[in-house]
């Protein structure tokens, strides 16, 4: 889509207006414009100065989250990002055998797998999964009654195995738990619910290890199966994807909201005092949905961020997840509405509710390439409530895809950033062989805009030569299957012969 500034009086005029509701008093300028091209009208303008993510930008958000990471592995609350020990020291290798079991709790749904691995020449043998979704009361219920739902989904699926699983006699059947929930890991098998996010107020669980909870609820149905992994999202990813390739150093998730976790020297971690790691590695859960060193935010981050529920947290995550995209949106739309009134003398009530605009929608209207922008206008009616004319839906695929530049590049910075940091430490062994970045999250998997902006800052960053050997790849739902081969390569049974 062509871009003209308004600013010149051969493409565009502006109207005097007085509308109500709002301040009488405040006169009010509206544009009209020519249908072949978005103008810049003066809001647009400095939305795109106040987003811009030229190469400094970029490189000065790398270089910050290099310098960040550091100083969350120097001292315990050292800098924005906590870089948590995930105690994950061994990573699948390929050689992993036998029968295990996940369990994904990361949102409304929770879903159990299992596999039947089969060393390095036959991998995975068989797989099945099943996802059952969480009731709303259970979300606001007690502790016990969700773990025992959660007991009972699994005892089911266990009950379902057929004969092309095994389990050696005399061993229990284990399980990887991703809970992607803010935890302070314990053990690799145990760890500390520190609160609920994501809609979920069950009572109870809150300083407590989840994994406890789990067995308890096993415990009270009979279940005899034991947990030898827990790990979140990242982590999980990062284990399903290395199965497969040894050069996956990263993982990164970008969905509802984003975090990234990647294999650290243990002798680089000095934070870590008595930590023994036979693989002299470790993985660490970076957190990143915390940074907030130098990132180009708006008057619009500034009032999402101030009524929010965790006002003055997780910046990144606020400006780069699909949770929020939508809404930085609707609120400059809304100001927009306001101000230029670009969907004409009323504003629609929808338009004025927080989290009207989900992210799916701006995904939907960028992908709209008919001349009338007829999905655009349709999506935005449905939304947000509004009516618009062709120029307004231009000038909103404008801003939509301002917002999106500025998270798909600040994710590429971020994630030059971990790479930058692990170069460092290592010289070549990042920059000069291929690494790999697993990723997995709805956002980056649904939206292709979102991905090529992400792309194009790591190439920016990096330049073309070193860019060739930084491979991100899509690890679909690679974190089910982690979670179960972190369960196999921490097995209580790893040194038996099964
Ligand atoms: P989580 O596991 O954190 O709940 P997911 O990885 O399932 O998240 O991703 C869901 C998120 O992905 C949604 O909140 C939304 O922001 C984003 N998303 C889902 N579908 C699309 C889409 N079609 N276009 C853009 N973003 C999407
Ligand atoms: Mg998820």
């Amino acid at each position: 889509m062509s871009v003209t500034a308004a600013t010149s009086p051969a493409v565009g005029s502006f109207h005097l207006c007085r509308r109500s509701p709002g301040p009488a008093t405040i006169p009010r300028f509206r544009m009209t414009v020519r249908s072949t091209a978005v103008y810049l009208t003066p809001l647009v303008t400095k939305l795109h100065k106040d987003c811009a993510t030229p190469l400094p930008v970029l490189r000065h958000v790398a270089d910050a989250m290099a310098a960040d990471m550091r100083a969350g592995l120097a001292a315990e609350g050292g800098s924005d990002l906590k870089m948590i020990l995930s105690y994950v020291d061994s990573l699948p290798t390929g050689s992993e055998k036998g029968l295990f079991y996940a369990l994904d709790l990361g949102g409304t749904n929770f879903r159990v797998l299992r596999v039947q691995l089969g060393g390095k020449e036959e991998r995975v043998i068989a797989t099945e999964f099943d996802q059952v979704s969480i009731p709303k009361d259970l979300m606001f219920g007690t502790s016990e009654e969700l773990f025992d739902f959660i007991a009972s989904g699994l005892a089911k699926f266990a009950q379902k195995e057929g004969n092309k699983f095994h389990l050696p006699v005399g061993t229990k059947r284990e399980i990887g738990f991703t809970f992607s929930f803010p935890v302070k890991q314990t053990s690799v098998d145990s760890g500390i619910l520190i609160k609920w996010t994501k809609g979920f107020s069950v009572s109870g669980t809150a300083g407590r290890d989840v994994v406890a909870c789990l067995m308890e609820a096993m415990e009270r149905l009979g279940l005899d199966m034991r947990v030898s992994a827990l790990v979140n999202d990242t982590v999980g990813t990062l284990a399903g994807a290395r199965y497969w390739d040894d050069a996956v150093m990263v993982a990164v998730i970008l969905g509802t909201g984003t975090n990234a976790c990647y294999v650290e020297r243990v002798d680089a971690i000095p934070k870590l005092q008595d930590h023994v790691s036979s693989s002299g590695t470790t993985i660490i859960s970076t957190e990143w949905g915390a940074f907030s060193n130098g990132l180009p935010l708006t008057e619009f981050d500034r009032d999402m961020d101030a009524a929010s529920i965790n006002p003055g947290e997780q910046i990144f995550e606020k400006t780069i997840a699909g949770m929020y995209l939508g809404e930085i949106v609707r609120r400059v739309l809304l100001k927009m509405a306001e101000e230029d009134a670009l969907f004409g003398e009323s504003i629609p009530e929808k338009l004025a509710t927080p989290f009207a605009l989900g992210t799916p929608d701006l995904c939907a209207m960028q992908q709209d390439t008919s001349n009338d922008l007829q999905d655009v206008g349709s999506i935005l009616y449905k939304a947000a409530g509004v009516e618009s004319n062709l120029s307004a839906r231009k000038i909103v695929v404008e801003v939509c895809d301002t917002i999106v530049k500025r998270g798909g590049r600040l994710a590429g910075a971020g994630i030059v950033g971990i790479l930058q940091k692990m170069e460092e430490d290592s010289k070549g062994l990042i920059f000069g062989k291929k690494t790999v970045v697993a990723m997995d999250g709805g956002l980056y998997e649904n939206y292709p805009q979102y991905r090529r902006y992400l792309r194009e800052a790591v190439t920016e960053l990096l330049g073309d030569d070193i860019a060739k050997n930084v491979v991100i790849e899509h690890s679909k739902d690679g974190s089910g299957i982690g979670a179960a081969l972190l369960a196999a390569a921490n097995s209580k049974y790893r040194d038996y012969d099964l």
